[in-house]
C-alpha cells in the first residue's frame, strides 16, 4: 500500500510507501507518541476541571459547618430574646396592673370626694396587649411590647394629672369642709333646748331661743366644730363667758355660759380645739353650752349642723 502526500509548495507528490518496513515502524512511532500526547493532555485538562470542583465542594462543606454553627449561636441567642421578651412582658404585665389598681384608686378617691364622675375618667380600658392572653403564648414581636409600653406610659401620665387634680380638689373640698359647722361642741351631753320661740326659763314669757343648749357636766371641754378664728373671748350679757369663731366662709359660731375660756381673740383655731370649759355662766340655770350658729349675718338653727359628719 502507498500513501501519496501532495504538497501545494512542492511540485513533486510525496510518497509513503506502507509496504516499506522501515516506514511502517516510522508512522507507529508517531502513531504512539500522539496517542500518549493526547492521553497526558486529557489528563492534565481533567485534572484543571475536576480540582476547583473539590475546591468548592470542599468550601460549600465548610460553610455548611459555618451555618450549622451560627445556626446554634443563633438558637441561644433566640432563646436570650424570648427569655428577655418573657421578663418584659411579665414587668409589662405588674406595671398594667399597677394601673389598673391606680384607676381604681382614683374611682374611690373621686368618690369619697363626692366629685363628678364625669370629670375624673378613670374607667378606661386597660391597655391591650399579649400580657392579657391567657393561652401561654408568648410575645413574639417586640413591636408589640414597645407599644403596649407606649400606650402604658400614655396612660400613666394621663392618671398622673389626673390624680393630682382630684388631690387639689379633694384639697379644697376638704378646706370647704373644715370651714363648714359640723357636729357637736361637746362630747357626750344632750339637747336641753332647741332652737325657736320657748318659755323664757327665767321670766316664762314666750322668747325667742336663738341656739341650742346642750347639757353636758361642769368643766367639759368645748370643741371649736370648725376652723376659724376666734373674734372675741370674754362676757356678752346674759351669755356668760363666751367664745365666739368666725369660720371666714359666712359662718360664724358662738359658745356661751362658759365656766372657763382658753382660746383667746386673734387664735386661729382647728376642728376640734378645745376653746373653753362648759359651765353656767351668765342666765343659766345649770351647767351647759348654749351653741349658736350665724350665717351671712342671721342666726340660724344649728340643729342640722350639730346633726351632720365631716
Ligand atoms: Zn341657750
Amino acid at each position: 500500500m502507498q500513501i501519496i502526500l501532495v504538497s501545494r509548495s512542492k511540485k513533486v507528490p510525496k510518497t509513503l510507501d506502507l509496504a516499506c518496513r522501515r516506514m511502517r515502524w516510522r508512522i507507529a512511532a508517531m502513531a504512539t507518541v500522539a496517542v500518549t500526547g493526547c492521553m497526558a493532555l486529557g489528563a492534565t485538562v481533567a485534572l484543571a476541571l475536576a480540582s476547583p470542583r473539590d475546591r468548592a465542594l470542599s468550601q460549600i462543606s465548610e460553610l455548611q459547618q459555618k451555618i450549622k454553627a451560627q445556626d446554634i449561636m443563633l438558637g441561644a441567642v433566640r432563646r436570650d430574646a424570648q427569655r428577655d421578651l418573657d421578663a418584659l412582658a411579665v414587668k409589662l404585665g405588674q406595671l398594667q396592673a399597677q394601673s389598673a389598681r391606680l384607676n381604681a384608686l382614683g374611682e374611690r378617691l373621686a368618690q369619697m370626694g363626692k366629685l363628678d364622675d364625669g370629670e375624673f375618667d378613670f374607667d378606661q380600658a386597660p391597655p391591650v396587649g399579649g400580657v392579657e392572653d391567657t393561652t401561654g403564648s408568648a410575645y413574639t414581636l417586640p413591636q408589640n411590647l414597645d407599644t403596649s409600653i407606649k400606650q402604658l406610659a400614655t396612660q400613666f401620665d394621663g392618671q398622673q394629672a389626673q390624680l393630682s387634680a382630684l388631690q387639689s380638689l379633694l384639697m379644697d373640698a376638704r378646706i370647704e369642709s373644715n370651714l363648714k359647722p359640723t357636729g357637736m361642741p361637746v362630747q357626750g351631753g344632750y339637747i336641753s333646748s332647741y332652737f325657736g320661740t320657748r318659755p323664757d326659763p327665767f321670766s316664762g314669757r314666750n322668747a325667742r331661743h336663738t341656739g341650742i343648749d346642750i347639757a353636758t357636766p361642769l368643766g367639759t371641754p368645748v370643741h371649736a366644730v370648725a376652723e376659724g378664728m376666734v373674734t372675741f373671748a370674754g362676757i356678752r350679757s346674759g351669755y356668760g363667758d363666751v367664745i365666739e369663731i368666725d369660720h371666714g366662709n359666712g359662718y360664724m359660731t358662738r359658745y356661751a355660759h362658759n365656766s372657763k375660756l382658753i382660746a383667746h381673740p386673734g387664735q386661729r383655731v382647728r376642728v376640734g380645739d378645745v376653746i373653753a370649759d362648759a359651765g353656767s355662766t351668765g342666765r343659766s340655770t345649770g351647767a351647759h353650752v348654749h351653741f349658736e350658729v350665724w350665717y351671712k349675718g342671721r342666726v340660724v338653727n344649728p340643729l342640722a349642723y350639730v346633726r351632720s359628719h365631716r
